[in-house]
C-alpha cells in the first residue's frame, strides 16, 4: 500500500481505501493528491469518469477538514442527482475510519426538509447539484463563511445543462481565498470562461483519457444509409444476445423515438432523458444496474453519473460532433480489466467525425458488416441450444407431468421433436429475418435493387392524419412494424387533416388490411381501406418511401408547420410529448 502512503494520505484514509480494493493511486490521484495536500492553489483537471477523479479530490479534501468545526468547509458541485449520490457514497466510505466527519448530498426532485435537518446536524462536506445548493444558500441553511474548498465536478456538463447562473451565484458568494478545483472531461469555451472568471494561477493536469481502459475496447463502425440505422441497431442487439450496454442518442427526441420503437418490438431496453421525473429516472437506472434491462437508451447528459463497470457494448446511434464525447462514451466499456466494444452506427456523412476521433486519440476503427438475418438466426439459435443444454432440470418437479407429456409427443421422432422445440422458441427471429436483405452501405440493399414501379401499387386511406401528428416517417414505421418488415415499397404519402392517403405495394394489401386492425396509434384503433382518392400531385413525386425536394423547393415550402429532416418534409413536432 506504499503508493498511497507516499503521496501523503493519513492512515485512516489508507485503511478505508485499502478495504475498497484500491492498491495503487491512479495517474490523476498521483498528480492531484500531493498537490492538494501541499498547496492552496486552484486546480484544473481534464479527466473523465473512470479515472479515479472522485478520490483525487475527495481524499485530500477529507484529510484537510477541521473535524472539530461542525460547519460546511467543502462544497462539491456536480450535474446530476445520481452523480451527487455516487460522490457522497464514495466520500462517506473514504471517511469510514474518521469519526467526526459528515457528508451530506443535496439535490432537487425530493423534499428539502431532510437535507436541511442533515446540514443542521453539522455537515462539513456538501455534495450538491447547483440548483438545490443555491436554494439552500438562499434559505441561509447552507452557510458559506468557512467554506474553503469548492469542487466543480463534470464542469462541462453542468454548463451544458444550463447551470451557469447557479454556479456564478455560488462562486460569487464563497470566499475569494477558497481553493477551487475544476474537473471536466472537455475544455469547452464555457469551461474556459468560468475557469478564467473564478480561478487564478491554477495548476493544470490532463490525464490520458484514451489510454485508460482503451486497450480493452474495440471500436467498430457499421456503415448504413440513414434509413437503416434503426434496423442496424436491432440487428446488432439480436446478434449479441448477452449485450449489456448503453445506446447513445443525440437528442431527447431521438432517444424517445428509438426507445419507444425498440421497447414496442419486445427488446429488453428502456430510456433515460431529461423529460423523465426523478423517480422515473431512478427506477430505470436501478433496473439497468441490476441487469433487468440489457440496453439503456440515453443522451450523454442523462447518462452522467451512471457508474456501471461491466458494460459489454457502447452503441453510438448518432456520433457526437465532439471527438472527446465519443472518447468519453466509449470509456464506459472496457473497464476494470474487462473487454468492451464501442460501436458507431454511421452513414456516409460521418467520415469526417470518424477521422477527427482517430486523429485526436489512439482509436482505430474497424469496419464491420451488419450481420445478415442468417448470421443472427444462427447466433440466437446457438444461444437457445446452449440454454437448453445448461438448464437445471428439476426431476422431482416435472416428474408428475412427464408421462402425459411423453404420451402426447409419442408420434414425434427425436429429430421432429427438436424441430418443434426450436420453432416454438425461435419463430420471432425466423419470421422477422426470413426475407431480410443486406443493409450495409457498401453492399447493394434490396431497396436499391428494386425498381419503383407505380403499376404494382394500390392506394389506401388510413384514419390518422395531421390532426393526430402523423409524419411520413411515422407512417412508414407503423407499416413496417405491422408487417414486421422494412422491405415494403411505399410510394407517395399525402397526409390530410384527419386521414392519410398513401401508395403501397399491392402484394401486401390483404396482409396490411388484416394486421393493421390489431394496431393502434396513440390510442386510436387503426383502420385502412382501399381508396380511389389520388395522392396530391405535390406528394406523388416520392422516391420509394421518402419525399425528396430540391433545395429551392425546400426553402419555399418551409413554413412554420413543417421542417425538413434528412431532406424529408416532416411536420414540426408539437412541444407536448406524445409518448
Ligand atoms: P471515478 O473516476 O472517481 O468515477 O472512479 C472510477 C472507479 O474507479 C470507481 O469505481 C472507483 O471506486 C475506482 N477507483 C478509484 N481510484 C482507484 C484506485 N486507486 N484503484 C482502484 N480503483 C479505483
Amino acid at each position: 500500500m506504499s503508493g498511497f502512503k507516499d503521496i501523503g494520505l493519513s492512515k485512516e484514509l489508507i485503511k478505508s481505501i485499502e478495504e475498497l480494493g484500491y492498491k495503487t493511486p491512479t495517474p490523476i490521484q498521483k498528480e492531484c493528491i500531493p498537490f492538494l495536500l501541499e498547496e492552496n492553489k486552484d486546480l484544473i483537471a481534464l479527466a473523465q469518469t473512470g479515472t479515479g477523479k472522485t478520490a483525487a479530490f475527495g481524499l485530500p479534501s477529507i484529510q484537510e477538514i477541521d473535524f472539530k468545526l461542525k460547519q460546511v468547509q467543502v462544497i462539491v458541485l456536480c450535474p446530476t442527482r445520481e452523480l451527487c449520490i455516487q460522490i457522497s457514497k464514495d466520500l462517506i466510505s473514504y471517511s469510514k475510519y474518521l469519526k467526526n466527519i459528515k457528508t451530506v448530498p443535496v439535490y432537487g426532485g425530493v423534499s428539502i426538509e431532510n437535507q436541511v435537518k442533515s446540514i443542521k446536524k453539522g455537515a462539513q462536506i456538501i455534495v450538491g447539484t447547483p440548483g438545490r445548493t443555491k436554494d439552500l444558500i438562499n434559505r441561509k441553511i447552507l452557510k458559506l463563511n468557512v467554506v474553503n474548498r469548492v469542487v466543480l465536478d463534470e464542469a462541462d456538463e453542468m454548463l451544458s445543462m444550463g447551470f451557469k447562473d447557479d454556479l456564478d451565484f455560488i462562486l460569487d458568494k464563497t470566499s475569494k481565498n477558497r481553493q477551487t478545483m475544476l474537473f471536466s472531461a472537455t475544455m469547452s469555451k464555457e469551461v474556459l470562461s468560468i475557469s478564467k472568471k473564478y480561478m487564478k494561477g491554477a495548476k493544470e493536469i490532463t490525464v490520458s483519457k484514451v489510454n485508460s481502459g482503451a486497450k480493452n475496447v474495440e471500436h467498430h463502425i457499421y456503415n448504413v444509409s440513414s434509413k437503416f440505422k434503426y434496423e442496424a441497431l436491432k440487428r446488432i442487439s439480436d446478434y449479441n444476445p448477452n449485450i449489456y450496454g448503453i445506446v447513445f442518442c443525440r437528442t431527447r427526441r431521438e432517444t424517445k423515438d428509438i426507445a419507444n420503437k425498440f421497447i414496442n418490438e419486445g427488446y429488453n431496453a428502456d430510456a433515460i432523458h431529461g423529460d423523465l421525473s426523478q423517480n422515473q429516472r431512478d427506477e430505470v437506472m436501478s433496473r439497468f444496474r441490476d441487469r433487468s434491462l440489457q440496453l439503456l437508451i440515453a443522451t450523454d447528459v442523462a447518462a452522467r453519473g451512471l457508474d456501471v463497470d461491466d458494460l459489454t457494448h457502447i452503441i453510438n446511434y448518432t456520433l457526437p460532433d465532439d471527438p472527446e464525447i465519443y472518447i468519453h462514451r466509449s470509456g464506459r466499456t472496457g473497464r476494470a480489466g474487462k473487454n468492451g466494444i464501442s460501436i458507431a452506427i454511421t452513414n456516409s456523412r460521418d467520415g469526417r467525425k470518424i477521422k477527427l476521433i482517430e486523429n485526436k486519440s489512439q482509436i482505430k476503427f474497424l469496419n464491420k458488416d451488419i450481420p445478415s438475418g442468417k448470421d443472427i438466426c444462427s447466433k440466437q439459435l446457438f444461444k437457445l441450444i446452449e440454454k437448453i443444454e445448461k438448464v437445471d432440470v428439476d426431476e422431482k418437479q416435472i416428474e408428475p407431468f412427464l408421462d402425459d407429456i411423453y404420451k402426447k409427443l409419442e408420434w414425434l421422432s427425436r429429430e421432429d421433436l427438436i424441430k418443434h422445440f426450436v420453432s416454438a422458441e425461435f419463430n420471432r427471429f425466423l419470421d422477422y429475418y426470413k426475407n431480410s436483405g443486406n443493409i450495409n452501405n457498401n453492399g447493394l440493399s434490396k431497396h436499391k435493387e428494386k425498381k419503383f414501379n407505380r403499376e404494382s401499387f394500390s392506394n389506401f386511406s388510413i384514419n390518422i392524419g395531421r390532426k393526430q401528428g402523423l409524419s411520413p416517417i411515422e407512417l412508414i414505421s407503423i407499416i413496417n412494424r405491422t408487417l414486421k418488415s422494412n422491405e415494403i415499397e411505399i410510394g407517395g404519402i399525402d397526409i390530410r387533416e384527419s386521414y392519410t392517403i398513401f401508395e403501397i405495394d399491392s402484394k401486401v394489401k390483404t396482409d396490411l388490411i388484416n394486421k393493421i386492425k390489431k394496431t393502434d396509434y396513440n390510442g386510436i384503433d387503426l383502420k385502412i381501406i382501399e381508396s380511389k382518392e389520388k395522392i396530391g400531385k405535390k406528394f406523388s413525386k416520392r422516391k420509394k418511401n421518402k419525399t425528396f425536394f430540391s433545395k429551392k423547393k425546400r426553402k419555399k415550402r418551409s413554413d412554420k408547420n413543417f421542417i425538413f429532416r434528412d431532406n424529408v418534409k416532416v411536420k414540426r413536432k408539437k412541444k407536448k410529448n406524445r409518448f
